[in-house]
Formats: structure tokens, sequence, C-alpha cells
């Protein structure tokens, strides 16, 4: 058991903020908020935010903030965060922050830790163009570091692995800009704050051990 329950993932794209909250998810009931997974899911709909978004997130570009701190409220607001969540890729700029405070504190919460995966460049790069994800259940792998028992295949529904159109190595060093550029901030925002703790492990059992440590 964890004692600190409302998080923030912090790190560049392919630091492995997914990775570490689903084996986190595995042992604690929290609930997982992904603007990214949130934002896919408005393009597959074909919904009219949907279709603007897709157009920057195609670019490796932001989503505008009002938008996206909506989309986090509203899904903050139900009651099954209760338990403890953990905000993955949101806030991405200082005014997701400043937003995503005063939505806190209109329903009575605070976030307990900053979580920041602290990966070298080149090793995300290498990380982003290799991972695949599975089509049905969303199951992240990566060819290099987390394969899947058999190729191209997801372990747990057997369905197809595919790469995200902003894996390419093109898009992905366009979005470790936008990173460098937007969220990097954030870091000294929550270190003034004295909620931030690093992590920098590789290994996905590594580093679910680290952030259980750290989350005590
Ligand atoms: P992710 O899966 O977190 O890497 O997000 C994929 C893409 O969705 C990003 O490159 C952005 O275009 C968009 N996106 C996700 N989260 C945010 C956010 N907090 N603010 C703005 N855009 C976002």
């Amino acid at each position: 058991m964890i004692s600190k329950k409302n998080l923030i993932f912090l790190g560049a794209p392919g630091a492995g903020k997914g990775t570490g909250a689903n084996g986190l998810l595995e042992r604690e009931p929290l609930v997982h908020i992904s603007t990214g997974d949130i934002l896919r899911a408005e393009v597959k709909n074909g919904t009219e935010l949907g279709k603007n978004a897709a157009l920057l997130m195609e670019k490796g570009e932001l989503v505008p903030d009002e938008i996206v701190a909506g989309m986090v409220k509203s899904r903050l607001g139900r009651h099954d965060c209760d338990n403890g969540f953990i905000l993955d890729g949101f806030p991405r700029t200082i005014k997701q922050a400043e937003l995503l405070e005063e939505v806190l504190k209109e329903i009575n919460k605070e976030i307990d830790a900053v979580i920041y995966f602290d990966i070298e460049d080149d090793i995300l790069l290498k990380r982003l163009t290799a991972r695949i994800s599975c089509k049905k259940c969303g199951r992240i792998y990566n060819k290099l570091f987390l394969p899947p028992k058999k190729e191209n295949t997801c372990d747990d529904c057997n369905e197809d692995l595919f790469q995200r159109p902003d894996d390419s190595l093109e898009t992905a060093k366009d979005r470790l800009e936008v990173f460098y550029e937007s969220t990097q901030p954030l870091i000294n925002y929550y270190r003034s704050k004295n909620i931030l703790t690093s992590i920098t492990e590789v290994e996905r059992d590594d580093m679910v051990a680290a952030l259980f440590k750290k989350l005590g």
C-alpha cells in the first residue's frame, strides 16, 4: 500500500510514464488519467474536439491548455478518483498546472507527489521509435526494451500491435523539443513546492519497485 495517492507523472514522451502507471495500477486501485489516451479516444470517435486535436497531435504539438484542463476537470470530479489518481501527461505547461490547482481547490483535493521520469534524450528517442501498442487494449510494448512474447502480437489479447503515428523519428524529435520548451519548467515549479521526486530507472520492474519506495 502506498500513502501518497494523488499523483502527477511528469516526463518527456517515452520516459516511461505509461509503463510506470500500468505497473502501479496492478497493485493499487488508482484511476489512470492519461490526457493522451483521452485525446486519442476523441480522435477515434471523430468528435469535434478530436478532429481539432488530431491536427496538433500529428505534428507533436500541444492541444490548447483550456481544452485539456477541461477534460481533466470532468474526469477528476468523478467519485472513483477519491481513492487516488495518476495524472499521466498532464499538466504539460505552467498554465495547465495553474488551472489544475484551481480544479483541485474546487474539489478539495491536493497533489501528494510529482514523479519526474528523468531519462536521457538518446534513450527517449530509441524508446519512442521502438514503441508499439495493442490496438484493442492499449498495452504498451517496446521492440527493444519490452518486446511481446510473440512478434507484433499482444500477450493479453492476441491482437496486432501498431506504432503510433506520432512516434515516427521526425515527430518524436519535435515532441521532445516541445517537452523542453513547455513542460520542463514544471520541474522547478513542483520542486519549489517540495513535492517533486525523480526516477531514473529504465527497467520496468525496478521502476515499479522505485515508485513504491517513493510513494511509501
Ligand atoms: P501522450 O500520449 O501523452 O504523449 O500525448 C500525445 C499527444 O496528445 C501530445 O503530443 C499532444 O499533442 C496531446 N496531449 C496530451 N496531453 C496533453 C496536454 N496535457 N496538453 C496538451 N496536449 C496534450
